[in-house]
């Protein structure tokens, strides 16, 4: 609107701001940017700054390459850590050249899902639990040997990290976070930042955030931060769980005081969707190889697809807090995702969920892990894909995820973990050499 723009010019002129970076996010969440100088802000505003979309991963074809970047004058920020020039970021929503919005840019793709939950009355809120290492560089390479050797919650002396884990937090709330908590995790070297839930569409902008302002302040203090989900065999991975909750005339629609444990029909409706598509949707908030090396036994992570009370064996928890904090955790999805992309696959399932009244299943209030498969199998307890390939597979039967995330998108990320799987798949490990090297 006319009034966010005067206030961005207004930012622009009282800090003397000399640059500002336009950021949007390609379809496998890495941030792109472009730098103008300040000159260019009123027609960036205006009119949007072309680029070349050919060149970004997922995005177009050659022929139909001049692309259109219009910043979201919401999200102006100044990054407080540029001396020298004042530096600023907008975000930005990708636009084709006759004017349309991209199908292929993940903002534009959450924020349809979005609206189509607006329109059955429903505004969707995400609260993030992002998990990462701090690891040192050797000669400026990164390394996996971990900066501390702190366990979880532990403080200094074992804990060497407290001052950037510090820094990190002023640096975050100055561009407008709202930090709940900040801990360290349970490996060696591993962190966790919480900051406070808001709607899908602000939290994919502060995940993006947040990851660029971690990997940033560790650089500044010679260490690098890593979103990998399993850096190293044999300890914890890093997640996202995401806590997941909607809203309808302000009251939240997943606190029911008259129902069985304080939650409402519609929590166990979105519930049942999420497990019905949580097959296809792991392609997406488990993009990578190495997402299923965080996928196993033994690690806090989920394996078996069921939803339980408080029990943190389970894919899906709801926390004990009711009332506005009621909400439904879903411990599968890890930082190396798209959040667009990921909170809009999950939305559509939950929708999918309450339209069709779709059943959960009983809830598992045991350590499913202390199960064995002829249990497991009893209690119908399926298994989450164990690889990229697998999770590809029914990623492309889905056409729920087709809907939701367009032919475009989903064509891109099939090519783009196929690439990836060949890849891999080719290679030979370490551990096969170690192996088999010997005895064979
Ligand atoms: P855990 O119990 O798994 O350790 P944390 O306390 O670390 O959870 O994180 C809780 C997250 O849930 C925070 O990001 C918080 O803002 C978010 N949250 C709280 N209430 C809601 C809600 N109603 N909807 C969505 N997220 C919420
Ligand atoms: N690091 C664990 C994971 O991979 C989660 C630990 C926790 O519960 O915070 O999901
Ligand atoms: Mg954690
Ligand atoms: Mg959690």
């Amino acid at each position: 609107t006319g009034s966010t723009k005067e206030k961005v010019l207004n930012s622009i002129e009282t800090n003397n701001v000399k640059f500002i970076r336009l950021q949007f996010t390609d379809i496998q969440g890495v941030v792109k940017d472009v730098e103008i100088p300040v000159t260019q802000i009123q027609k960036a505003l205006d009119v949007g700054i072309s680029f070349d979309g050919s060149s970004i991963e997922g995005f177009v074809r050659i022929d139909e390459s001049d692309m259109i970047l219009k910043p979201d004058p919401d999200s102006f920020a100044i990054l407080p850590w540029n001396e020298k020039d004042v530096v600023a970021r907008m975000i930005c929503d990708v636009y084709m050249p006759d004017g349309q919005p991209f199908w292929g840019d993940p903002r534009h793709v959450l924020k349809t899902m979005i609206n189509k939950a607006k329109d059955m009355g429903y505004e969707f809120n995400v609260g993030p639990e992002l998990e990462f290492f701090l690891f040192e560089k050797d000669n400026g390479s990164a390394t996996t040997r971990p900066h501390d050797f702190g366990r979880y919650f532990e403080f200094a002396p074992a804990d060497l990290t407290e001052d950037i884990r510090r820094e990190i937090v002023l640096t975050l709330t100055s561009l407008n976070f709202d930090i709940e908590a900040s801990h360290h995790e349970v490996a060696f070297g591993q962190h966790e930042i919480d900051f406070k839930y808001s709607d899908a569409l602000t939290t994919a902008d502060n995940v993006m955030t947040f990851k660029y302002v971690t990997r940033t302040i560790a650089k500044m203090n010679g260490l690098h931060a890593t979103f990998m989900p399993k850096p190293i065999f044999g300890e914890n991975g890093s997640g996202m769980h995401v806590n997941l909750s909607l809203e309808k005339d302000g009251q939240n629609a997943f606190y029911d005081p008259d129902s069985d444990m304080d939650i409402s029909d519609t929590t166990k409706y979105f519930i049942g969707g999420l497990l019905k598509h949580i097959r296809p949707i792991t392609a997406i908030t488990n993009p990578i190889v190495n997402s299923y090396k965080r996928l196993v036994p033994g690690y806090e992570a989920p394996v078996y697809i069921a939803w339980s009370g408080t029990n943190r064996s389970s894919l899906i928890r709801i926390p004990a807090a009711r009332g506005k904090s009621t909400r439904v955790e879903l411990r599968s999805p890890d930082p190396s995702c798209n959040p667009y992309l990921a909170f809009a696959a999950i939305l559509a399932a939950g929708l999918e969920g309450i339209n069709e009244k779709v059943d959960p299943g009983e809830m598992v209030d045991i350590n499913i892990f202390d199960l064995n498969e002829c249990e497991r199998r009893e209690q119908c307890i399926d298994i989450l894909p164990a690889t990229l390939q697998e999770s590809s597979m029914y990623l492309a039967d889905s056409d729920l995820m087709k809907e939701a995330l367009g032919e475009h998108v989903i064509n891109n990320i099939l090519r783009l973990a196929k690439a990836e799987w060949d890849l891999y798949s080719m290679q030979v490990h370490e551990w096969e050499i170690k192996r088999y090297l010997n005895v064979i």
